[in-house]
């Protein structure tokens, strides 16, 4: 199989998914794979993603002109090309309007606070792109400005964005985007979120190396959230500084067991934080691992 062979297959089973999971009604949502440095591969507008064969894909060059294909491209490829533009690491970008996630980027709630290891070792904070129309060139304009430091993005009033190294690797960021969205759902209607503390994060962003994850962006210093109009090279995480908490908690239930093993600077864990041992958050980054592969 030729590797446009292999990216026209691994499209249709992505639109497959995406349909099935219901992160896509219609015709909504739109897939492409960067096939060399000219070209790239991608779904046709007007079709159901759920019920796509290889021969509907159009091929485009990087400003987005069909090159070859029956079918042309969907509008919202505007976007994509946006993402290949800044990322030149993006193979691969899946858009989709997974509902819950969709949801938190209609109420304007980015999903940047850190509750869950894995999405910290994976995507880390998933900012809200700015409103703008749909296929138009205010679309690549919001997205711009997350794009160079960030791998899954929700769109403000729209849907989600995810990039990757492999079209597989963007639809499994896709699948995190919504799983986390519905995590922090539940958690929130529980009225309770104990969020890990900034060293934390900053040893889970630690162990990336470690499993050769590639990072998109470290996390913003503190107090540095911008009010750049350019591009963001940093990720903002609402992490708080060790005892403190955006959502006030009751301590009982936290967990309190030290992990030395994990630590590259251990220090004395305190009540308010949340403790991991070695082996849970080892079982964490290997799910994680899995689910990028
Ligand atoms: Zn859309």
């Amino acid at each position: 199989m030729t590797a446009e062979e292999q990216a026209r297959a691994d499209i249709v089973e992505v639109g497959r998914r995406l349909w099935e999971r219901g992160y896509v009604a219609s015709n909504d949502g739109n897939i492409s794979v960067r096939l060399d440095e000219h070209r790239l591969i991608t779904t046709p507008k007007s079709v159901s993603k759920g019920f796509m064969t290889p021969d509907m894909m159009v091929i485009t060059d990087l400003d987005g002109r069909k090159i070859a294909g029956q079918r042309d491209p969907s509008s919202e490829l505007k976007m994509h090309l946006e993402v290949y533009r800044n990322r030149p690491d993006a193979r691969a970008v899946v858009h989709a309007h997974p509902p819950t996630a969709t949801g938190f980027a209609v109420a304007g709630i980015p999903l940047d606070r850190p509750v869950l290891a894995e999405v910290i070792t994976t995507l880390g904070s998933i900012p809200i792109a700015e409103y703008a129309t749909p296929s138009t060139e205010e679309l690549p304009a919001a997205v711009r400005k997350y794009v160079k430091a960030h791998d899954g993005l929700l769109l403000a009033n729209h849907g989600a964005l995810a990039v990757g190294p492999d079209v597989m690797s963007a639809y499994y960021r896709m699948e995190t985007i919504e799983h986390f969205a519905k995590i922090s759902l539940v958690a929130r209607t529980l009225g309770r979120e104990h969020l890990l503390s900034r060293d934390e994060v900053e040893r889970l962003q630690g162990l990336r190396g470690m499993y050769g994850i590639a990072s998109p962006a470290p996390i913003c210093a503190e107090d540095s959230i911008q009010a750049t109009a350019g591009q963001l090279d940093c990720q903002v995480l609402q992490a708080p500084d060790s005892r403190e908490r955006l959502v006030p908690s009751n301590v009982e239930s936290v967990r309190n067991i030290s992990a030395p093993a994990v630590a590259m600077g251990s220090s004395a864990p305190s009540e308010a934080e949340i403790r991991l041992t070695y082996r849970e958050l080892t079982a964490l980054i290997e799910d994680a691992l899995r689910a990028l592969k």
